[in-house]
């Protein structure tokens, strides 16, 4: 088969004109296309499950904003909400009655979440939970595991995944060696490690903090036990323990991650962040949690908090009716999209005898294209940032740029989930399912 190459010429324009202004021509590292080469698409519009570039090529979209279009893009009554919040005003200054909603929303959904407090990020809810564990515990270490993102927090960035993996960058310059020290990094899914590193500085550590079930090192979900692992090593120390589900959150279930593997015996994480989905492409995220640990924060107690446009009426209103459109029947499509596309993207890649695993976190999945010869590619299994790193990366951009050419728009990076939305009709999952073979084969001849 001959394929037409389309015109990427508006996008190219566009990035020589960004890279002058912005560095590396974006906003956030990974959209630049380092880790994959080529040129990043500029999008105009977006609309259901398919992405529109400033050229007119449309692609079916496996990033979802990196998760919050969980409904797919413009959804109506998301549409609706935001268009009717925006004719009141964009933003007060003052409470707000979505705030209210907001906040009551999630904590139904999420049992152990008792208070919440909205901010803007993710990176702004994972800071403000670590500022609360230390300043509820009065201590100061913070555990954290190699290849989890919790944002770009200072203390947070040492070994990340997401775009830190992306960028294959240890850490990031610019973190104060402060910082950094009251950071230990542990590999995910090692109790031994986690058992030491409590063992030996329990009492000098505030909290926990884990990926409910990590996504930013592709998806690498807790081996059986090891939640209540960390949940009872903790505790034994008197630390807190705070579940990131930022990524997960809404999105692996009608309660995020929680809702697929607690309640835990030995009780839920103290703490919990929220982001993406529950802004519905809106800035807007959470931290939360038992109400005697959220009472230390500002107002109320002596944690300070705070933020202009927390709590904003157009983010809320589009992350209310985004989380009020979660149905089963979405989660139910969800599951079944994302199951259809990795069985075929498995077959084929099965083909062309390419090396993979594919990892599951609910509807969140990822190929990790792990090289011959690792410890994945030998058991079948990634359990770690270890794992995860030893992929084939040159295969996955072969097949990263195969699939874009076919109308494909997955994340372009081999450490991250793949996304889809209730929205992936059966056209938009055909266009996937036949461009999948070239794709296979590029991959394999890379
Ligand atoms: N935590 C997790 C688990 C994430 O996946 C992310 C973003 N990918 C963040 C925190 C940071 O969120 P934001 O990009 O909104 O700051």
């Amino acid at each position: 088969m001959t394929r037409s190459h389309p015109t990427i010429d508006r996008s190219a324009d566009l990035m020589e004109r960004a890279a002058q202004v912005t560095p590396g021509g974006v906003n956030s590292p990974v959209r630049a296309f380092r880790a994959v080469g080529g040129t990043p698409r500029f999008i105009r519009e977006a609309k259901g499950p398919w992405l529109t570039d400033v050229d007119g090529n449309r692609y079916v979209d496996l990033i979802a904003s990196w998760g919050p279009m969980i409904l797919g893009h413009a959804h109506p009554d998301v549409m609706a909400a935001v268009q009717d919040a925006a004719t009141r005003g964009f933003s007060f200054g003052t409470p707000s009655e979505n705030e209210v909603a907001l906040a009551a929303e999630i904590v139904s959904r999420v049992d152990p979440v008792e208070q919440v407090r909205l901010v803007s990020s993710g990176t702004e809810a994972t800071m403000s939970a670590v500022r609360l564990a230390r300043g509820f515990t009065g201590r100061s270490t913070v555990v954290k595991f190699a290849g989890c993102y919790h944002g770009h927090v200072d203390a947070l960035l040492a070994h990340a995944g997401s775009g830190v993996a992306t960028f294959a960058l240890p850490d990031s310059a610019g973190v104060p060696a402060s910082a950094a020290g009251e950071t230990i990094v542990l590999p995910y899914n090692d109790v031994d490690a986690l058992e030491a590193a409590f063992a030996e500085h329990g009492d000098e550590i505030a909290c926990l903090i884990t990926e409910a079930s990590p996504g930013n090192m592709g998806v690498v979900p807790p081996a059986p036990g090891f939640t209540e692992a960390m949940r009872r090593v903790t505790a034994e120390h008197g630390a807190l323990l705070v579940s990131d589900e930022v990524m997960t959150g809404f999105r692996c279930s009608r309660s995020g991650w929680y809702g697929l593997e607690g309640p835990y015996d030995g009780g839920a994480p103290d703490l919990f962040t929220f982001g993406k989905v529950m802004g519905g492409g809106f800035p807007a995220a959470a931290f939360g949690g038992r109400a005697d640990i959220m009472g230390h924060l500002a107002p109320l107690g002596p944690v300070y908090q705070a933020g202009t446009l927390s709590g904003n009426p157009i983010a809320t209103a589009a992350g209310l009716a985004t989380l009020q459109g979660c149905t089963s029947e979405v989660y139910t499509r969800l599951e079944e999209v994302s199951r259809t596309i990795a069985e075929a993207a498995s077959s084929a890649l099965d083909v062309q005898g390419v090396p993979h695993v594919v990892q599951w976190a609910g509807s969140m999945f990822s190929i990790f294209f792990v090289s011959e010869g690792s410890r994945g590619a030998e058991t079948g299994v990634v359990r770690n940032y270890d794992d995860a790193r030893a992929q084939d990366l040159p295969a996955f951009a072969a097949f990263f740029h195969s699939m874009l050419e076919s109308g494909v728009h997955l994340p372009p990076s081999a450490f991250e989930s793949w996304f889809v939305g209730a929205s992936h009709d059966d056209a938009a999952v055909e266009v996937v399912l036949d461009a999948l073979p070239d794709a296979a084969r590029a991959a394999s001849e890379s």
